[in-house]
């Protein structure tokens, strides 16, 4: 719900996430999406348009926004795990400084692994949690930082010798502080985490401090834990607090002095509300500021530049309650929100011409109103790995009392789309050049109506029989798989109508057969290729995936609505009557319609198990082999615009956007410029 990742959603529908090393297609006005590729990871880019078109006052106040995110890029470093700040540091001066041999393979090693820790904001994986091992020998360290600059290494003290001999275990044994979130079962998640939010406590210890905690407050409301670290110490449990004056202080008092400067820029009350209110709970700590900072930002609709700045997402804590510090400052994307809203403003008139059951129709449907923004900048747990979409603020209370804000990273998805449509697994996979080309053509456009229809009227629509439960309660494990499914059936139904050239949100049908050609070659095929051989579909998007592409498939067989063909030893799936095949999505529409209407849990059931779970293991281990020589990074993340103030003495006269290309080069500006913090525990 919180926070939308490019694995979890409709759009992730579209995508295996295929990428190949060195396709330099400049697209877009010759902007090139891709910038770098290293072990798992692909590196893209991503543009502002409409920045230019704002006013003065709103560029300055977007850029003070900016300044203030990236003054607390390091909190999140720390959170993280305790030695990565000196970890990066020391990265950090053996890149600049290194005196001797920058060529071969130790030392392309190592710049590997410099990348894939600023990636990850850290020596653990940023998706897996797992320590990630250097691939250059052990003793190849000490070279590194014996001809490095000794006086920029953070070596606290000691010889170069001791620190080498003190940093080799943290990077390169695999045992010590092995995950930075721990979420098995049967072990103490608090202590086998070697992340930074608890110091000697153990799982019970916390548990039992935040019970009587919300006892003695008398305000069960708030989210305790959220903004502190909790340590044992001289035997006494206490919370740190990250404020101005605490824990991570410093950072915290740059972050402040931006959002100061913000304040008088604010475009209407409620955004100024949202701000002052944020700094008074970075200067005191106090957890009723944040919340009413939060109120204010849910009711701020019409602001054209957002923030979204603090401790927000809780899923680096195994408890669930500290927040990772992130920022994500954007502007809304009025033509794209106009997309949307276009869709939701029609929300009735798809429901009554859904393919489903009258009685299962809902008389007054209102689409879910959401926005999409155009991201200007992201830091911490935002970055370099991105959300596409977020959905906060995380606070139940307020969320049912004011209400949350829907948001979709818009240029972002256009970044992930580009490199999709021009995906080699199209050409591996796609049946013939007309689907291919029809691919790069419309599969973005397709990609974003999936999207906005699934969200929008997918999930808004239909309604449950009187006196039938929650499809929780009525059809238990597979509520999620059934309900993704229907979401997913309302676009796939409707993303072939021409009742979308009529509202003018697409130009020809041509965009619908896109989608149906990338839902089909997904659902049937190259989604296999994320699980390994021998298992079987375990995740709620993919078994509606499944299912919903063998559905149609087998019932379309009589007709040969989409055909399956062997050619030179390799599968494909050929669609040959695109109508008929939007009339068996919508047989499926309303079909599981009717089991939620009905909470009929045995038909629910079966479907699951019959379409969406069994995988065709020979199909699976070709689909592995197919994707083996097109080199696809399973990850991808950002290089972030740069904003630079034009001055008049002290006078900001405008400001520029530039888009860097180094990745790297990036993080290390990053570091120059933006280095509050160091780790508080030596090696
Ligand atoms: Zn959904």
């Amino acid at each position: 719900m919180r926070r939308i990742l490019i694995l979890s959603t409709a759009l992730g529908a579209l995508l295996a996430l295929p990428l190949a090393r060195g396709e330099s297609a400049a697209p877009n006005g010759g902007f090139n999406y891709k910038a770098d590729r290293f072990a798992d990871i692909q590196v893209l880019r991503y543009q502002v348009p409409g920045f230019e078109n704002l006013s003065l006052r709103q560029k300055t106040l977007a850029y003070y926004l900016y300044q203030a995110g990236l003054s607390g890029r390091d909190i999140f470093w720390d959170q993280k795990y305790r030695h990565n700040l000196t970890v990066r540091k020391t990265l950090e001066t053996v890149l600049q400084t290194y005196g001797g041999h920058r060529s071969g393979s130790d030392w392309d090693a190592f710049v590997v692994y410099a990348k894939r820790v600023f990636f990850a904001n850290g020596i653990h994986h940023h998706y897996g949690s797992a320590k990630m091992l250097p691939t250059f020998p052990k003793d190849y360290l000490l070279t590194l930082l014996a001809k490095s600059d000794q006086k920029q290494l953070p070596l606290g003290g000691k010889s170069v010798q001791e620190f080498a001999a003190a940093l080799t275990p943290i990077l390169f044994d695999p045992a010590i502080d092995a995950k930075t979130v721990n979420l098995d079962a049967g072990v103490d998640n608090v202590k086998e985490s070697a992340n930074n939010f608890y110091r000697g406590v153990t799982a019970d210890e916390v548990a039992a401090f935040y019970a009587r905690k919300a006892k003695e407050t008398g305000n069960p409301r708030l989210s305790y834990g959220l903004n502190s670290q909790l340590a044992k110490i001289d035997g006494v449990i206490v919370e740190r607090p990250w404020k101005v004056g605490g824990m991570y202080g410093p950072a915290i008092e740059q972050i402040v002095g931006w959002l100061e400067k913000a304040v008088p820029l604010a475009e209407n009350d409620a955004q100024k509300k949202t701000l002052e209110h944020l700094i008074a709970y970075y200067r005191t700590g106090d957890l009723a500021e944040f919340d009413k900072s939060c109120i204010a930002w849910v009711s701020d609709t019409e602001s054209k530049v957002d923030v979204v700045n603090g401790f927000i997402e809780v899923y680096a804590d195994a408890t669930q309650k500290r927040g990772s510090y992130e920022s994500v400052v954007s502007l809304k994307d009025e033509v794209a929100t106009k997309r949307i809203a276009a869709i939701s403003a029609q929300a009735q008139w798809f429901e009554d011409h859904a393919p489903i059951l009258d009685a299962h129709k809902k008389k007054n449907v209102t689409g879910i109103s959401a926005k999409v923004i155009t991201v200007i900048g992201e830091v911490g747990d935002s970055a370099p790995s991105t959300p596409i979409g977020i959905n906060l603020p995380n606070a139940e209370w307020i969320r049912e009392q004011y209400g949350s804000k829907s948001v979709s990273l818009g240029n972002i998805v256009e970044s992930y789309n580009d490199v999709q449509s021009k995906s080699p697994a199209n050409e591996e996979f796609g049946y013939d050049q007309a689907v291919v080309q029809r691919l790069k053509k419309w599969g973005p456009l397709a990609a974003d109506l999936h999207t906005d229809m699934h969200e929008v009227i997918g999930h808004a629509s239909g309604v449950i029989n009187p006196g039938v439960g929650p499809t929780d309660q009525t059809l238990k494990a597979y509520a999620g798989t059934l309900e993704e499914a229907r979401a997913d059936l309302v676009a796939l139904y409707y993303i072939l109508d021409p009742k979308l050239i009529e509202i003018g949100v697409m130009p020809t049908l041509d965009v619908g057969k896109a989608a149906y050609d990338k839902y089909l070659m997904n659902g049937l095929m190259t989604q296999l290729f994320r699980i390994q051989p021998g298992h079987q579909l375990e995740e709620a998007h993919m078994r509606n995936r499944q299912l919903i592409s063998g559905w149609v498939f087998e019932k379309g067989q009589p007709e040969k609505v989409v055909e399956r063909v062997t050619r030179d030893g390799k599968t494909y799936f050929r669609i040959n009557d695109y109508e008929k095949l939007r009339g068996l999505f919508g047989q499926l529409l309303r079909e599981i319609q009717r089991i939620k209407s009905e909470g009929d849990y045995e038909a629910g059931k079966a479907l699951v198990e019959n379409y969406g779970v069994k995988v065709d293991q020979p199909l699976l281990t070709e689909v592995h082999r197919r994707y083996a020589p097109l080199d696809i990074a399973p990850y991808m993340g950002f290089i972030q615009p740069r904003l630079v103030a034009v001055k008049r003495g002290e006078k900001i006269t405008d400001v520029k956007v530039e888009y860097p290309k180094d990745f790297l080069g990036q993080m290390l500006e990053y570091g120059k410029n933006y280095s509050f913090l160091t780790s508080e525990e030596k090696l």
